[in-house]
């Protein structure tokens, strides 16, 4: 028999479109397999609900698969020991699979089963599904590459896989005992099929109001994609939904209503997806230390834990931001401007250290994304030394966003009693005294003046000797190429239609 080729799905959770699955079915016989490792599922930035869609997810690959006639093979247990069987039993001397972009942990856990393939003769291909490049060398010419990949024929399914002599095993139940309960009642569910189904009706129906509605958590639930958690997995390619916008794009050219600008800023978040990535596969330290070393300890690393827990639970006493904080707990998404609202408070308002929150937060988000998250945790953060320090308001955001109090009255019912005119800020309104017997705290912090500490902490870091030479090797590393490498990091604003666009 000849020996298969063992195809390691990751987050790559697809058959359409998926270079490593095509690569490896035109060598010879596929060998599916996908590992549920206990290590990773008692890490402190996965939660039950990461599982849950995750879990979803493989059962719909595992019937893809199985209609292509091998089934998705599911293991628990360490990568290297898995392999290691699987290796024994069917003789594999080749494996492939998407190069991954995760978090520290899958990073090591990469480098150890890559010894194990070098120690075993096993070779391993890692290929690209995006547009990040691994080993680049600069980001001179990477927008270019990106956009030549997204470009490229989408990949097909394979017609058939032949059907190997071994049991699938099912999805269980729980990954590993480190795994707490996490209630998520209106989490998005997984699977290709809710993937292939929110991207039509985006492009076909939601997206015409999607620049206008996507700064609002009322209006963003709906007009933005959702497709997040799908991309995070894999479930789509991001070059299938690059290529769908441009298709719908091309049809709908000259059409009103809003659609040529919505999809326009729809693909260059898409594309700032890859760029965002691409930070951390060029730098993964950058998940747990400051990329600009000026700020490491500047807020203290054990961060003041009543506080803390306060914007953890949703009870800071800024209804906007309890109101945020109670939907993601409840949903497993929030739109991008509150996302940022929250690290801000978090970090600015409440000087708690950008990690813990991160990590909260990560938990949280049904479609974390390492690269993303926490890039966009320091940069919100304002630990890059290359973003301006971005200092929300929260009553403002509150008022902008959720003028008529609606939202906040569906998350934070303790405000009930309180009158309309006062739902953004009960604590000025004569009748406070009220709320004790609902229990709703009296804010933790003034949300004007709170930010005032990072402000002083920003000026006297850009001011000292010692800010200019790193910032500006942060960005000749990170920054996008849009507009030439500033001299003085200190100045530079990187990503700066972002920052235009979100402030
Ligand atoms: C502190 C913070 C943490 C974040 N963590 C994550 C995360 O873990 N996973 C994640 O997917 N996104 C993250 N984002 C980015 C963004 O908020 C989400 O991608 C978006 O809200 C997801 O909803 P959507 O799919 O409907 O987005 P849409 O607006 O429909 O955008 C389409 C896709 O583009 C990408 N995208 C959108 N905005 C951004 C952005 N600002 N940067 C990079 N890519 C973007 C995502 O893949 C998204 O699915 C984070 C943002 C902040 C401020």
């Amino acid at each position: 028999m000849t020996a298969p080729i063992l195809l390691w799905f990751k987050r790559d959770l697809r058959v359409h479109d998926h270079p490593a699955l095509a690569h490896a079915a035109a060598l010879g016989p596929v060998l599916p397999l996908y590992i549920v490792e206990p290590g990773y599922w008692a890490l402190p930035d996965v939660s039950g609900r990461h599982w849950a869609f995750l879990s979803e997810t493989l059962a719909a690959l595992q019937t893809e698969l199985a209609a292509l006639g091998q089934p998705l093979v599911l293991r628990q247990g360490d990568a290297v020991e898995v392999l290691e069987r699987m290796r024994r039993r069917f003789g594999i001397t080749r494996m492939v699979s998407h190069e991954e972009t995760g978090n520290g942990w899958t990073f090591a856990r990469d480098r150890r089963v890559a010894g194990w393939a070098r120690a075993q003769g096993v070779r391993w291909e890692e290929l690209p599904q995006c547009g990040v490049v691994r080993r680049l060398s600069s980001r001179d010419g990477w927008q270019g590459r990106r956009d030549r990949f997204m470009a490229a024929a989408q990949g097909t399914a394979p017609a058939a896989l032949a059907p190997l002599e071994i049991a699938p095993g099912a999805v269980p139940v729980v990954p590993g005992p480190g795994l707490a309960p996490d209630p998520c009642p209106h989490r998005q569910r997984g699977g290709r099929t809710e993937a292939l189904a929110l991207m039509e009706s985006f492009l076909t129906e939601r997206a015409a109001g999607y620049r206008r509605a996507m700064s609002s958590p009322l209006g963003g639930e709906r007009a933005c994609s959702r497709l997040s958690p799908h991309l995070a997995l894999g479930a789509l390619s991001v070059r299938e939904v690059v290529q769908a916008t441009a298709g719908r794009r091309g049809a709908l050219r000259g059409a009103s209503g809003g659609w040529g600008g919505a999809l326009a800023s729809f693909d260059k978040r898409l594309a700032w997806r890859d760029h965002f990535i691409q930070k951390l596969e060029d730098e993964p330290a950058l998940e747990r230390r400051c990329l600009h070393p000026a700020w490491e300890g500047v807020r203290p690393r054990d961060p003041d834990a009543a506080r803390l827990a306060a914007w953890a639970a949703g009870e800071t006493g800024l209804p906007f931001v309890d109101a945020c904080m109670r939907y993601l707990r409840a949903t497993g998404w929030l739109n991008f401007r509150m996302r940022a609202m929250l690290v801000s408070v978090a970090t600015h308002h409440l000087w708690l250290d950008w990690r813990p929150v991160g990590q909260h937060l990560a938990r949280l988000f049904t479609d974390y994304e390492p690269g993303i998250h926490w890039s966009q945790c320091q940069m919100q953060a304002g630990t890059t030394g290359i973003n301006t320090m971005r200092v929300y308001n929260p009553v403002k955001q509150g008022l902008d966003q959720d003028p008529d109090g609606r939202f906040i009255r569906r998350w934070v019912p303790e405000l009930a009693p309180v009158p309309d005119a006062f739902v953004h800020q009960p604590w000025i309104w004569p009748g406070a005294g009220r709320l004790a017997g609902q229990r709703y705290p009296a804010p933790v912090v003034d949300p004007e003046g709170g930010g005032g500490a990072a402000r002083g902490a920003w000026a006297r870091l850009r001011a000292g000797p010692f800010f200019a030479y790193p910032a500006a090797a942060v960005a000749a590393r990170h920054a996008s190429r849009k507009r030439p490498p500033a001299r003085s990091g200190a100045r530079r604003r990187d990503d700066g239609a972002q920052l235009r666009l979100d402030l």
